[in-house]
């Protein structure tokens, strides 16, 4: 077992198995760079998670290199890599795993009559000999490898026995039963997991792991019914992202978990839970994929009775807070700082606070941040951590941007017509561009398409604020779709929306731009690297 335990008692550790890197990455738009993945990786061991589930490496020479990335920099969590049932593809991922001290092999194969017949066009005897052979293969690599039935809770009972019994067999040691399509009900699939272990004669071999979708919005009720019935990992991801609806919520399943005493007392994790809010901001900071208002434990409205509603004394607030929550905001890391940081604050305060809020950042990323902090908290008496984040967050996307927004100038209201100007830098060449829209934003936006020529749809166009108030930091996030169907996104935030809104639209199209001229670039040099 990989999770390092502190032994307490009696009670029963529960592995959390983190996907946002993996099954969260595939949903539209949400796709990070390799950087972005690191950042993610590392808060993820800083929230404790015992496996960290860093990609695809089969799937793309980008999630190779991630995953490679992830393994060779990430402490703590075991770091694993999911492979299809073919040979080339495990060798494969064992490759980018290599070198790595805590790694696991995650293959997995669909076994419901569904599946077998439309997709693989296999038999039963072919399928279960496919899955062997690729547990096997995956053990000659690493020692420790998951086997996951995919649309387990579709496959035939006493099939899915089988092909569980004989791949634990072949040296499978965590065994994961996936909820594909998010259609079980909860007493159903406790009910599997239950019978599994009742039926499957070596089942005490493994570790029995579950994967549940959030298609009907069960998937968090789903693992919950899992682990009650004995699976002693829960695959999840942070927001609930994930494929079409999602998977089970990190934050949701771990706070559940220690917030419930009959629950509390039989069972526990490796989480820290004071950095969920810290953890669910940059996942939708790197993915700009925004958290429903009220979403579970961590929306932006999910402890709003203690702030949003007006209360006199201090007294009172606290006797609402010992009769509203069940929660209390301080537990997932939601509390005010002491420190106050203002525009006399020095480089080594900031610095400070960026580090407690879990930022490390070059020097050069600092001074960027810095320059930021400085503009804004000239105009404002103090600046509050939001703010501090949503800037660090800016810093470190405008490092990897292809082309910048050097000058912005916008006329509009009353009876003209908004046109905007616009200048960008690339590698030090400036272009400008004038145009006219329906309004400010859309003058900006056809200014900047008349240079960045790419084509392009506009997703989605979204604004909310960091903070209160009219002076408050705006933040804008804007997703784009390219040719190739890939939705990419982008964030921006200024005390200016219009700029925000700018910043957010190029930080979108640098991505784009990237992956239409990066990706010959990198396919050369993997054609390289293997004929060498
Ligand atoms: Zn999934």
């Amino acid at each position: 077992m990989p999770a390092k335990t502190k032994p307490k008692g009696t009670k029963t550790r529960i592995a959390i198995f983190d996907t946002t890197l993996r099954d969260a990455e595939q949903c539209p738009g949400a796709a990070m760079t390799t950087d972005e993945k690191l950042k993610v990786a590392h808060q993820l061991a800083r929230l404790g998670v015992d496996i960290i589930e860093a990609g695809f490496p089969y799937s793309s020479p980008g999630d190779f290199e991630a995953v490679q990335g992830i393994v060779r920099e990430v402490r703590g969590p075991t770091i694993t890599g999911l492979s299809l049932c073919r040979l080339e593809a495990i060798d494969r991922t064992a490759e980018a795993l290599k070198g790595g001290k805590r790694v696991r092999l995650h293959v997995f194969l669909s076994t419901s009559p569904q599946h077998r017949e439309a997709i693989l066009r296999k038999s039963k005897d072919e399928v279960l000999e496919m899955a062997v052979s690729s547990v096997k293969r995956a053990r000659e690599h690493i020692e420790q490898v998951e086997f996951s039935p995919m649309d387990a809770t579709r496959t035939e009972f006493d099939y899915l026995c089988q092909v569980v019994e004989a791949t634990i067999e072949a040296g499978a040691s965590i065994i994961n039963i996936p909820d594909t399509l998010g259609y079980a009900l909860p007493p159903e699939f406790g009910n599997l997991i239950r019978r599994l272990r009742e039926t499957v004669p070596n089942i005490h071999k493994a570790i029995i792991s579950v994967h549940c979708h959030d298609d009907l919005g069960l998937a968090t009720a789903n693992s919950l019914a899992g682990v009650m019935n004995g699976a002693t990992q829960v695959e999840c991801t942070i927001n609930g992202l994930g494929e079409r609806a999602g998977n089970a919520a990190l934050e949701e399943i771990a706070v559940i978990l220690d917030t419930r005493r009959e629950l509390k007392r039989k069972f526990e994790t490796g989480i820290h839970l004071k950095e969920f809010y810290r953890t669910s901001r940059l996942v939708r900071e790197v993915t700009g994929v925004p958290v429903q208002p009220n979403k579970a434990i961590v929306g932006a409205n999910a402890f709003a009775h203690s702030s949003g509603v007006h209360v006199d004394g201090v007294i009172k607030l606290q006797q609402r807070r010992a009769s509203f929550e069940i929660v209390r905001p301080q537990k997932i890391g939601l509390e005010k700082s002491e420190i106050v940081l203002t525009s006399r604050s020095g480089r080594k305060a900031v610095r400070h606070r960026l580090a407690g809020l879990g930022y490390q950042l070059s020097s050069q990323e600092l001074e960027k941040t810095y320059q930021r902090f400085l503009a804004v908290a000239d105009q404002r008496k103090e600046v509050t951590d939001d703010e501090l984040e949503s800037l660090v967050a800016d810093e470190l996307r405008i490092a990897q941007d292809i082309y910048a927004l050097d000058y912005m100038h916008v006329v509009s209201g009353g009876t003209t017509i908004p046109t905007a100007t616009v200048r960008l830098r690339r590698n030090g060449e400036a272009f400008q561009s004038v145009a006219s829209g329906v309004g400010s934003v859309d003058s900006v936006y056809k200014a900047i398409h008349q240079i960045i020529k790419l084509p392009h749809r506009l997703v989605d166009y979204n604004v909310s604020s960091v903070t209160g108030g009219t002076d408050a930091l705006g933040e804008v996030t804007v997703r784009i779709g390219d040719k190739s169907g890939a939705v990419h996104s982008g964030r921006g935030t200024s005390m200016d929306i219009i700029e925000a809104s700018a910043k957010a639209y190029l930080a979108a199209l640098n991505k784009a731009v990237f992956r239409a001229e990066g990706k010959p670039a990198r396919r050369r040099a993997r054609r390289a690297k293997r004929t060498t």
